[in-house]
């Protein structure tokens, strides 16, 4: 662990799986509640000296991108090993990675001036709070974690990065190779099971806790928070659907269409979950897509060639396993794949599930898996209606030959970043936010990094 610069061996630790083999393959260190301390102590300590530096910030950030692309290789090997994901796909994460940072230094920290005369000064300011927390999943853990530190580093803050148990390792290599770009205490990263996670969030150091994961453990967060007044960041689980209008060139589409939901074994917050389809267009739309999904080259993400890897943890392969059982017990058919693949590994074959509502687990659930129920509809109303009818909203979708019309039916979407034409992907510097339970407060760009500040003002009154 990297704990005020220095590498902390732990007593205990904990094995880390890898998916593709379905076996321990490496130990990860279970930080010790002392230890804890320790991490969070290092980060007040280092507060009073990086609050003040502006530009020393931007540089370092700078100076960290640079050395998280000289580290690729071994941050995307790490990546694969516990993730899953095929290589390329690794090392586009760590590119991605590295982007964020520069993106981030990019930003500005505005300094509003309401009123300057020779009465009076009024500016609005934006501070640093203090310690930050930054607990992370498994699915990018790595785009994650800087999608956190970067704008929580920049405003000002030190933190304390907690990945999750699944994927420990990269993160912890990223706090290792960026020991020397950043100062001693400015970014600590401890790892250990669950229970660390719920520590750290309610330690009394700690004065903001920003948090990507699941609904439950999410509002778990935001009511330790609450005792103390912690500020929370929450990005939570999504059950993102897309609509197709029915004059959609689908020869133009049915690859983003695909990858849209399919994008790292499905296991992506801001994924394609369900699709509503015309009626008249649905078995050419299921078909064209059932093709895509057997054509995918799925395997071992470090073997060449692999498309799509293995789920990245067993409780999420027996969910995928477990939500598509429920459907075809419950007359859905798999128009591709519906089965696990042979092996230890945790791999499930690109499943196309046609022949189901709204009503039905998979389509009412975040299946979070290579996964996706294509449901028919009659009418584009009932579809904005069904797409809205859940406690998500992060992202929607519609696809059409006609964008504007197709923009018209993606505003009426309860969610937080509706596409058109595509879906899944964000711009750099865009800011995200999900509605309803998909999230509190807002991550990227600059309202993401203004979520790391207190407002304050500065009332000077001259003479
Ligand atoms: P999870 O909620 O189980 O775990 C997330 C992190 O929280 C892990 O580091 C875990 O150790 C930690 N944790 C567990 N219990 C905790 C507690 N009581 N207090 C504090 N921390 C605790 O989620 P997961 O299974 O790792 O991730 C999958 C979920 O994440 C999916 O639902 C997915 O949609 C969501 N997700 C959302 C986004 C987004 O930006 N909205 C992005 C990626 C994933």
């Amino acid at each position: 662990m990297t704990v005020g610069g220095k590498d902390v061996h732990t007593v205990d630790t904990f094995g880390v799986h890898n998916p593709a083999t379905g076996r321990v393959f490496a130990q990860a260190p279970d930080c010790s509640p002392a230890q804890l301390d320790d991490a969070v102590q290092a980060a007040a300590d280092a507060f009073p000296l990086w609050r003040d530096d502006m530009d020393a910030r931007r540089s370092a950030l700078l100076a960290a991108a640079a050395r998280i692309e000289e580290s690729a290789e071994e941050l995307a090997t790490l990546l694969t090993l516990e993730q899953g994901k095929p290589l390329a796909d690794a090392q586009f994460e760590v590119m991605v990675t590295a982007m964020t940072l520069r993106g981030t230094a990019a930003l500005d920290v505005p300094r509003e001036v309401i009123r300057d005369d020779d009465e009076e000064r009024i500016e609005v300011l934006h501070q640093p709070m203090g310690v930050v927390a930054a607990i992370t999943p498994w699915n990018v853990p790595l785009i994650q974690a800087a999608m956190k530190f970067a704008p929580a580093l920049l405003a000002g803050n030190t933190v304390v990065l907690k990945p999750s148990p699944f994927t420990p390792l990269s993160s912890l290599a990223l706090g290792v190779v960026l020991r020397d770009v950043l100062p001693p205490g400015v970014l600590n990263v401890i790892s250990g099971r669950d229970p660390l996670g719920a520590q750290l969030a309610e330690h009394s150091l700690v004065r903001k806790v920003t948090f990507t994961g699941s609904v439950a453990t999410g509002k778990h967060v935001a009511a330790s928070a609450a005792p103390d007044l912690k500020r929370i960041t929450l990005e939570l689980g999504g059950n993102d659907a897309g609509i197709l209008l029915d004059d959609v060139d689908l020869d133009a589409m049915a690859d983003k269409l695909f990858w849209g939901a399919f994008v790292n074994c499905g296991q992506i917050c801001m994924a394609l979950k369900r699709l509503y389809v015309p009626r008249a267009r649905y078995t050419e739309v299921v078909d064209a897509l059932a093709d895509r999904a057997r054509s995918v080259q799925v395997g071992d993400g470090m073997l060449p060639g692999v498309q799509m890897g293995p789920l990245a943890t067993t409780p999420q392969f027996a969910r995928v396993q477990e939500l598509v059982s429920d459907a075809l017990a419950g007359g859905a058919t798999a128009a591709a794949g519906g089965r696990r693949l042979d092996g230890d590994g945790y791999f499930f074959a690109p499943t196309i599930l046609r022949d189901l509502e709204d009503g039905v687990r998979v389509v009412d659930e975040e299946q979070f898996g290579p996964v996706l129920p294509v449901i028919p509809y009659d009418d584009v109303e009932e579809a904005v209606a069904r797409a809205n009818s859940t406690h998500f909203g992060l992202d929607g979708s519609v696809w059409s030959a006609d964008p504007e019309r197709a923009a018209a039916v993606a505003a009426r979407l309860e969610c937080g970043t509706s596409w058109v034409n595509t879906h899944g992907m964000p711009a750099p510097g865009v800011s995200f936010s999900g509605h309803k339970w998909s999230g509190l407060g807002v991550a990227g760009g600059l309202a993401g990094l203004l979520s790391y500040t207190e407002t304050k003002v500065l009332h000077i009154v001259r003479g």
